[in-house]
Protein backbone atom coordinates (compact mmCIF):
# COMPACT_ATOMS: atom_id res chain seq x y z
CA UNK A 1 0.00 0.00 0.00
CA UNK A 2 1.24 3.23 -1.33
CA UNK A 3 0.99 5.94 1.25
CA UNK A 4 1.79 9.61 0.93
CA UNK A 5 1.60 12.55 3.54
CA UNK A 6 0.21 16.52 2.61
CA UNK A 7 1.03 19.25 5.05
CA UNK A 8 4.50 19.33 6.97
CA UNK A 9 3.83 21.53 9.77
CA UNK A 10 4.25 21.46 13.49
CA UNK A 11 1.41 18.35 13.53
CA UNK A 12 2.62 16.64 10.09
CA UNK A 13 5.91 16.32 10.74
CA UNK A 14 5.97 14.24 13.49
CA UNK A 15 2.86 11.85 11.75
CA UNK A 16 4.60 11.75 8.81
CA UNK A 17 8.17 10.54 10.47
CA UNK A 18 6.00 7.96 12.49
CA UNK A 19 4.90 6.60 9.28
CA UNK A 20 8.53 5.90 8.03
CA UNK A 21 9.26 4.93 11.22
CA UNK A 22 6.69 1.89 10.57
CA UNK A 23 7.67 1.41 6.73
CA UNK A 24 4.51 2.75 5.63
CA UNK A 25 5.49 6.06 4.26
CA UNK A 26 5.77 6.66 0.30
CA UNK A 27 5.98 10.51 -0.76
CA UNK A 28 4.95 13.56 0.93
CA UNK A 29 4.29 17.29 -0.63
CA UNK A 30 4.48 20.21 1.67
CA UNK A 31 2.99 23.91 -0.22
CA UNK A 32 6.46 25.46 0.95
CA UNK A 33 8.75 22.91 -0.97
CA UNK A 34 11.86 23.16 0.87
CA UNK A 35 10.25 21.24 4.03
CA UNK A 36 9.38 18.31 1.76
CA UNK A 37 12.74 18.07 0.42
CA UNK A 38 14.65 18.28 4.23
CA UNK A 39 11.79 15.34 5.33
CA UNK A 40 12.62 13.12 1.72
CA UNK A 41 16.63 14.07 2.70
CA UNK A 42 16.78 13.17 6.04
CA UNK A 43 14.51 9.48 5.36
CA UNK A 44 15.93 8.65 2.21
CA UNK A 45 13.04 5.83 1.13
CA UNK A 46 10.44 8.91 0.97
CA UNK A 47 9.89 10.70 -2.26
CA UNK A 48 9.20 14.65 -1.68
CA UNK A 49 6.76 15.86 -4.56
CA UNK A 50 6.80 19.20 -6.18
CA UNK A 51 3.05 18.38 -7.73
CA UNK A 52 0.23 17.29 -5.37
CA UNK A 53 -1.97 16.12 -8.08
CA UNK A 54 1.35 13.76 -8.98
CA UNK A 55 1.61 12.27 -5.22
CA UNK A 56 -2.20 11.64 -5.37
CA UNK A 57 -2.40 10.14 -8.47
CA UNK A 58 0.63 7.43 -6.99
CA UNK A 59 -1.04 6.90 -3.66
CA UNK A 60 -3.54 4.22 -2.42
CA UNK A 61 -4.17 6.38 0.90
CA UNK A 62 -3.61 10.65 1.02
CA UNK A 63 -3.32 11.76 4.25
CA UNK A 64 -3.61 15.70 4.74
CA UNK A 65 -3.31 17.68 7.71
CA UNK A 66 -3.17 21.36 6.52
CA UNK A 67 -4.35 24.86 8.61
CA UNK A 68 -8.26 25.72 7.74
CA UNK A 69 -11.66 24.69 6.05
CA UNK A 70 -10.78 26.67 2.74
CA UNK A 71 -7.03 24.94 2.75
CA UNK A 72 -8.46 21.30 2.94
CA UNK A 73 -10.85 22.18 0.49
CA UNK A 74 -8.32 23.33 -2.27
CA UNK A 75 -6.40 20.18 -1.31
CA UNK A 76 -9.11 18.00 -1.65
CA UNK A 77 -10.27 19.46 -5.13
CA UNK A 78 -6.24 19.16 -6.53
CA UNK A 79 -6.67 15.53 -5.09
CA UNK A 80 -9.50 14.66 -7.15
CA UNK A 81 -8.46 15.46 -10.06
CA UNK A 82 -6.14 13.16 -10.19
CA UNK A 83 -6.24 10.51 -7.39
CA UNK A 84 -7.07 6.54 -8.74
CA UNK A 85 -10.61 5.16 -7.95
CA UNK A 86 -10.14 2.99 -4.80
CA UNK A 87 -7.96 5.63 -3.31
CA UNK A 88 -8.37 6.70 0.54
CA UNK A 89 -8.04 10.35 1.72
CA UNK A 90 -8.01 10.81 5.52
CA UNK A 91 -7.91 14.53 6.39
CA UNK A 92 -6.10 14.75 10.02
CA UNK A 93 -6.92 18.87 9.40
CA UNK A 94 -8.98 20.57 11.93
CA UNK A 95 -11.78 21.65 10.06
CA UNK A 96 -16.07 22.24 10.49
CA UNK A 97 -18.52 19.03 9.60
CA UNK A 98 -19.29 20.87 6.47
CA UNK A 99 -16.19 21.01 5.05
CA UNK A 100 -15.33 17.04 5.80
CA UNK A 101 -18.87 16.51 4.26
CA UNK A 102 -18.41 18.78 0.83
CA UNK A 103 -15.00 16.80 0.40
CA UNK A 104 -16.34 13.36 1.02
CA UNK A 105 -18.70 14.10 -2.13
CA UNK A 106 -16.87 15.90 -4.00
CA UNK A 107 -14.39 12.39 -3.70
CA UNK A 108 -17.04 10.28 -3.85
CA UNK A 109 -17.18 11.52 -7.62
CA UNK A 110 -14.22 10.39 -8.79
CA UNK A 111 -14.65 6.83 -6.51
CA UNK A 112 -11.84 8.00 -3.95
CA UNK A 113 -13.42 7.04 -0.23
CA UNK A 114 -12.71 10.00 2.56
CA UNK A 115 -12.72 9.91 6.68
CA UNK A 116 -12.54 12.80 8.78
CA UNK A 117 -9.82 11.92 11.13
CA UNK A 118 -8.76 15.22 13.32
CA UNK A 119 -6.60 14.80 16.11
CA UNK A 120 -5.83 15.78 19.58
CA UNK A 121 -2.50 15.28 21.92
CA UNK A 122 -0.72 18.06 20.73
CA UNK A 123 3.00 18.04 18.83
CA UNK A 124 4.46 15.95 21.35
CA UNK A 125 1.70 13.44 20.65
CA UNK A 126 2.34 13.64 17.26
CA UNK A 127 6.08 13.60 17.40
CA UNK A 128 5.61 10.52 20.27
CA UNK A 129 3.14 8.54 17.81
CA UNK A 130 0.60 8.94 20.63
CA UNK A 131 -2.50 11.06 19.46
CA UNK A 132 -5.80 10.27 20.23
CA UNK A 133 -7.95 10.57 16.41
CA UNK A 134 -11.64 11.17 15.91
CA UNK A 135 -12.52 9.39 13.18
CA UNK A 136 -16.04 10.14 10.71
CA UNK A 137 -16.69 7.86 7.53
CA UNK A 138 -17.92 4.52 7.17
CA UNK A 139 -15.96 1.14 9.19
CA UNK A 140 -15.10 -0.71 5.78
CA UNK A 141 -13.28 2.63 5.08
CA UNK A 142 -11.66 3.13 8.42
CA UNK A 143 -10.55 -0.43 7.93
CA UNK A 144 -8.28 -0.07 5.07
CA UNK A 145 -6.48 2.60 6.92
CA UNK A 146 -6.38 1.79 10.42
CA UNK A 147 -2.58 0.52 9.91
CA UNK A 148 -1.87 3.29 8.67
CA UNK A 149 -3.47 5.38 11.49
CA UNK A 150 -1.86 2.80 14.65
CA UNK A 151 1.42 4.23 13.36
CA UNK A 152 0.76 7.68 14.61
CA UNK A 153 -1.58 7.16 17.92
CA UNK A 154 -2.50 5.30 20.95
CA UNK A 155 -6.50 5.69 20.61
CA UNK A 156 -8.99 5.73 17.49
CA UNK A 157 -12.26 6.34 18.50
CA UNK A 158 -14.94 5.52 15.26
CA UNK A 159 -17.35 8.21 16.25
CA UNK A 160 -20.04 7.77 13.38
CA UNK A 161 -20.86 9.25 9.30
CA UNK A 162 -18.72 11.53 7.57
CA UNK A 163 -18.36 15.14 9.77
CA UNK A 164 -19.07 13.36 13.21
CA UNK A 165 -15.03 12.98 14.01
CA UNK A 166 -14.84 16.92 13.00
CA UNK A 167 -17.65 17.54 15.62
CA UNK A 168 -16.18 15.19 17.89
CA UNK A 169 -12.93 17.60 18.03
CA UNK A 170 -14.88 20.68 17.89
CA UNK A 171 -15.94 18.98 21.78
CA UNK A 172 -12.31 18.52 22.35
CA UNK A 173 -11.36 22.12 21.26
CA UNK A 174 -14.50 24.25 23.76
CA UNK A 175 -13.16 21.81 26.46
CA UNK A 176 -8.81 23.32 25.79
CA UNK A 177 -10.20 27.22 25.56
CA UNK A 178 -11.70 26.09 29.05
CA UNK A 179 -8.76 24.59 30.45
CA UNK A 180 -6.62 27.01 28.58
CA UNK A 181 -8.93 29.94 30.48
CA UNK A 182 -8.65 28.08 33.81
CA UNK A 183 -4.63 26.78 33.62
CA UNK A 184 -3.63 30.70 32.56
CA UNK A 185 -5.85 32.40 35.34
CA UNK A 186 -4.48 30.16 38.26
CA UNK A 187 -1.27 30.41 37.12
CA UNK A 188 -1.37 34.30 36.95
CA UNK A 189 -2.72 34.37 40.54
CA UNK A 190 -0.07 32.79 41.41
CA UNK A 191 2.80 34.83 40.10
CA UNK A 192 0.38 37.99 41.27
CA UNK A 193 1.26 36.36 44.70
CA UNK A 194 4.81 36.03 44.10
CA UNK A 195 4.68 32.18 45.00
CA UNK A 196 7.82 29.77 43.01
CA UNK A 197 5.98 29.03 40.25
CA UNK A 198 7.90 25.93 39.70
CA UNK A 199 7.22 24.74 42.98
CA UNK A 200 3.17 25.90 42.34
CA UNK A 201 3.46 24.18 39.36
CA UNK A 202 4.83 20.31 40.41
CA UNK A 203 2.53 21.07 43.27
CA UNK A 204 -0.51 21.51 42.15
CA UNK A 205 0.05 19.12 38.52
CA UNK A 206 0.05 15.82 41.11
CA UNK A 207 -3.40 16.87 42.83
CA UNK A 208 -6.95 17.07 41.46
CA UNK A 209 -6.44 20.07 38.91
CA UNK A 210 -3.25 18.51 37.16
CA UNK A 211 -3.88 18.07 33.69
CA UNK A 212 -1.98 17.82 30.24
CA UNK A 213 -1.89 21.49 29.46
CA UNK A 214 -0.39 22.46 32.79
CA UNK A 215 1.91 19.83 32.59
CA UNK A 216 2.98 20.83 29.01
CA UNK A 217 3.20 24.38 28.68
CA UNK A 218 2.62 25.28 32.70
CA UNK A 219 6.91 26.31 33.11
CA UNK A 220 7.35 27.42 29.54
CA UNK A 221 4.26 30.07 30.05
CA UNK A 222 5.14 31.33 33.40
CA UNK A 223 8.56 31.89 32.30
CA UNK A 224 7.61 33.71 29.19
CA UNK A 225 8.32 31.18 26.16
CA UNK A 226 5.36 30.70 23.77
CA UNK A 227 6.90 28.61 20.91
CA UNK A 228 4.18 26.66 19.24
CA UNK A 229 3.00 23.63 20.13
CA UNK A 230 -0.29 24.73 18.80
CA UNK A 231 -0.88 28.14 16.93
CA UNK A 232 -3.45 30.56 18.73
CA UNK A 233 -4.78 31.92 15.53
CA UNK A 234 -5.37 28.38 15.08
CA UNK A 235 -7.20 27.49 17.88
CA UNK A 236 -8.99 30.31 17.34
CA UNK A 237 -10.39 29.31 13.85
CA UNK A 238 -11.51 26.18 15.67
CA UNK A 239 -13.46 27.72 18.38
CA UNK A 240 -14.79 30.19 15.86
CA UNK A 241 -16.34 27.35 14.08
CA UNK A 242 -17.20 25.89 17.80
CA UNK A 243 -19.29 28.88 18.19
CA UNK A 244 -21.40 28.73 14.56
CA UNK A 245 -22.11 25.11 15.99
CA UNK A 246 -23.01 25.93 19.32
CA UNK A 247 -25.37 28.96 17.98
CA UNK A 248 -27.11 26.40 15.92
CA UNK A 249 -27.56 23.95 18.79
CA UNK A 250 -28.62 26.67 20.67
CA UNK A 251 -26.63 26.12 23.47
CA UNK A 252 -24.08 28.79 25.31
CA UNK A 253 -20.35 28.17 25.52
CA UNK A 254 -19.12 31.28 27.17
CA UNK A 255 -15.55 30.12 28.21
CA UNK A 256 -15.03 29.70 24.32
CA UNK A 257 -16.42 33.05 23.59
CA UNK A 258 -14.32 34.68 26.00
CA UNK A 259 -11.80 32.75 24.76
CA UNK A 260 -12.42 34.16 21.24
CA UNK A 261 -12.23 37.68 22.50
CA UNK A 262 -8.71 37.11 24.30
CA UNK A 263 -7.19 35.65 21.56
CA UNK A 264 -8.53 38.48 19.54
CA UNK A 265 -6.55 40.94 21.27
CA UNK A 266 -3.79 39.01 21.04
CA UNK A 267 -4.04 38.77 17.42
CA UNK A 268 -3.85 42.12 17.12
CA UNK A 269 -0.78 42.65 19.10
CA UNK A 270 1.10 40.20 16.54
CA UNK A 271 0.78 36.77 19.30
CA UNK A 272 -1.13 34.78 16.77
CA UNK A 273 1.88 32.27 15.50
CA UNK A 274 2.40 32.22 19.37
CA UNK A 275 1.32 29.22 21.38
CA UNK A 276 -2.32 28.77 22.95
CA UNK A 277 -0.30 29.67 26.19
CA UNK A 278 0.24 33.01 25.33
CA UNK A 279 -3.26 33.34 27.29
CA UNK A 280 -1.09 34.17 29.89
CA UNK A 281 0.39 37.69 28.53
CA UNK A 282 -3.28 38.88 29.21
CA UNK A 283 -3.96 37.33 32.64
CA UNK A 284 -0.56 38.36 33.76
CA UNK A 285 -0.70 41.67 32.09
CA UNK A 286 2.15 41.11 30.36
P1 LIG B 1 1.11 24.59 10.91
O1 LIG B 1 2.36 24.29 11.65
O2 LIG B 1 0.73 26.01 10.69
O3 LIG B 1 1.19 23.80 9.50
C1 LIG B 1 0.19 23.94 8.52
C2 LIG B 1 0.56 23.06 7.33
O4 LIG B 1 -0.47 23.13 6.35
C3 LIG B 1 1.85 23.53 6.63
O5 LIG B 1 2.53 22.39 6.15
C4 LIG B 1 1.30 24.36 5.49
O6 LIG B 1 2.20 24.49 4.40
C5 LIG B 1 0.10 23.54 5.10
N1 LIG B 1 -0.92 24.30 4.37
C6 LIG B 1 -1.69 25.31 4.85
N2 LIG B 1 -2.54 25.74 3.91
C7 LIG B 1 -2.29 25.01 2.79
C8 LIG B 1 -2.84 25.00 1.49
N3 LIG B 1 -3.83 25.83 1.12
N4 LIG B 1 -2.34 24.10 0.60
C9 LIG B 1 -1.37 23.23 0.96
N5 LIG B 1 -0.80 23.21 2.17
C10 LIG B 1 -1.26 24.08 3.09
O7 LIG B 1 -0.17 23.93 11.63
P2 LIG B 1 -0.24 22.62 12.57
O8 LIG B 1 -0.07 23.04 13.99
O9 LIG B 1 0.61 21.55 11.99
O10 LIG B 1 -1.79 22.28 12.40
C11 LIG B 1 -2.28 21.60 11.24
C12 LIG B 1 -3.74 21.23 11.50
O11 LIG B 1 -3.81 20.37 12.66
C13 LIG B 1 -4.64 22.44 11.79
O12 LIG B 1 -5.92 22.22 11.26
C14 LIG B 1 -4.68 22.47 13.32
O13 LIG B 1 -5.85 23.10 13.80
C15 LIG B 1 -4.65 20.98 13.64
N6 LIG B 1 -4.09 20.61 14.97
C16 LIG B 1 -2.99 21.23 15.48
C17 LIG B 1 -2.51 20.83 16.73
C18 LIG B 1 -1.29 21.46 17.36
O14 LIG B 1 -1.07 21.27 18.57
N7 LIG B 1 -0.45 22.16 16.61
C19 LIG B 1 -3.14 19.80 17.42
C20 LIG B 1 -4.24 19.17 16.84
C21 LIG B 1 -4.71 19.58 15.61
P3 LIG B 1 3.40 25.58 4.44
O15 LIG B 1 4.56 24.89 5.15
O16 LIG B 1 3.67 25.90 3.05
O17 LIG B 1 2.89 26.77 5.25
Amino acid sequence: MQVGFIGLGAMGLGMARNLAKAGLLAGVYNRTAAKAQALAAELAVVTAYADITKLAADMDVVLTCVSADSDVLAVVAAIAGTAKAGTVVVDMSTVSSGTAQQAAVLLRAKGVAFVDAPVSGGVEGANNGTLSIMIGGDADTLDKVRPVLEAMSSRIIHVGPTGSGQATKAVNQVMCAGINQAVTEALAFAAAQNLPMEKVIDAVAGGAAGNWFLDKRGKTMTSGTFAPGFKLALHHKDLKICQRMAENAQVAIPLSVMTITEYEQLMAAGHGDEDISALFRLKSGH
